[in-house]
């Protein structure tokens, strides 16, 4: 199956602005209608690499003029490709997934939003939310930090800087640096889960689950390919509150003494035994 160009709506033409628009991360399929339609009515678009943007192009069966850009382009390149939003439609993409996801597009944006561009944004793939969603790890808080750095101190302080962040944290990550990070983040938060999500929609698609160090030792084994996205379970304290510790002292003090109860239910989530023996005891009293 593929997104083929709307041919009712192909000739009317768009508005003039900017249009940011998702593509996909792998799976050329993985496309909006209204993208297609957008990508075939506008004027232009501006890309990262034109040759990547004219493969999705021509699979679509659609031919724009292709203008590169990046964050790092000239300005007089960008206040350009602002002025043509002025009168012509212009669409943004990246070469996967959702422009300025760690992708260019944030000072283009910047830069048509004070002029006055008629902005909008049409949602789609996008490696960390495909990724979150199929990792199994807490997905109702998440923090998302771009790539680690390359550096191993800076990688270190990085991970460091986000341990305590009561949220899932997911990071961009390539092959060839897997370990490393697997590594430092067995070094700085040894117990927490972490899933390894890679070539997302694409024929070898992965998401494995573990602890760090065993994750780590199994990628040494088995070199990692392709696209990664590493995620990192929340600190235990934010997965469970005193709330879910509640339930489960409630249910303990059932069959046994405060003191065995706290230590059960500190032993299954992390939390405070003493604190938790002082619930018991207060939960007994009630
Ligand atoms: N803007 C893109 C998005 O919306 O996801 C991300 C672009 S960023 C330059 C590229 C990184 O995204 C890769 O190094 C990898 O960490 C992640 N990524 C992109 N496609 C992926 C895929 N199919 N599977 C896993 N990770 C992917």
């Amino acid at each position: 199956m593929s997104a083929r160009v709307n041919r009712e709506t192909q000739f009317e033409p768009l508005s003039a602005g900017l249009y940011i628009v998702a593509t996909p991360i792998g799976n050329l399929t993985d496309i909006t209608m209204r993208a297609v339609d957008v990508l075939a009515r506008c004027d232009g678009i501006a890309c990262e690499d034109t040759r990547v943007t004219g493969k999705l192009l021509k699979h679509l069966g659609i031919s724009k003029p292709l203008w590169r850009y990046n964050d790092h382009s000239e300005a007089r390149d960008r206040a350009r490709l602002v002025e043509r939003m002025q009168s012509e439609a212009v669409v943004l993409v990246s070469d996967a997934g959702t422009p300025l996801v760690s992708d260019p597009g944030f000072r283009l944006v910047r830069d048509a939003r004070e002029a006055g561009v008629v902005i909008t944004s049409l949602p789609g793939a996008c490696a960390l939310i495909t990724a979150l969603t199929l990792s199994g790890l807490p997905n109702d808080r998440f923090l998302f930090a771009g790539f680690l750095p390359v550096k191993d101190k800076a990688r270190r302080d990085m991970l460091a800087d986000v341990a305590d962040v009561a949220a899932t944290l997911v990071f961009y990550e390539t092959g060839p640096r897997l370990v490393k990070s697997l590594t430092a983040i067995d070094e700085i938060m040894p117990g927490r889960e972490v899933s390894v999500a890679r070539e997302l929609t694409k024929m070898f698609e992965e998401c494995r689950t573990a602890l760090p160090a065993e994750l780590s030792a199994h990628y040494t084994a088995n070199s990692p390919k392709g696209e990664i996205v590493l995620l990192v379970a929340p600190p235990v304290e934010a997965i469970f509150d005193i709330g879910d510790a509640d339930a489960l002292l409630v249910d303990a003090l059932n069959t046994m003494k405060a003191s065995q109860a706290a230590a059960q239910v500190a032993k299954a989530t992390g939390l405070d035994r003493k604190m938790l023996y002082a619930r018991a005891m207060e939960l007994r009293g009630q």
